[in-house]
């Protein structure tokens, strides 16, 4: 798999990504990832996500090829 998310500096908290995504983001005074997210499962919702965010700041990435 190797997904990860990252919240780049940035974040108004605006509330998109948890509302796209509720299983995946949580916001708080941050944006938050949920640490046991199941990345793939919510594959489309992250993505939505994403293009969502008026900021840009939720960075997906796959690094799988990390060594
Ligand atoms: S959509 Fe972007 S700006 Fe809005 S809460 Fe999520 S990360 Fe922050």
């Amino acid at each position: 798999m190797g997904k990860t998310i990252t919240i780049k500096p940035g974040c108004i908290t605006c509330g998109a990504c948890e509302f796209i995504a509720p299983q995946v983001f949580q916001v708080t005074d941050i944006c938050h990832v949920m640490p046991d997210a199941a990345l793939a499962e919510h594959e489309p919702a992250i993505v939505a996500a994403v293009q969502a965010c008026p900021v840009n700041v939720i960075q997906y990435d796959d690094d799988s090829q990390v060594l």
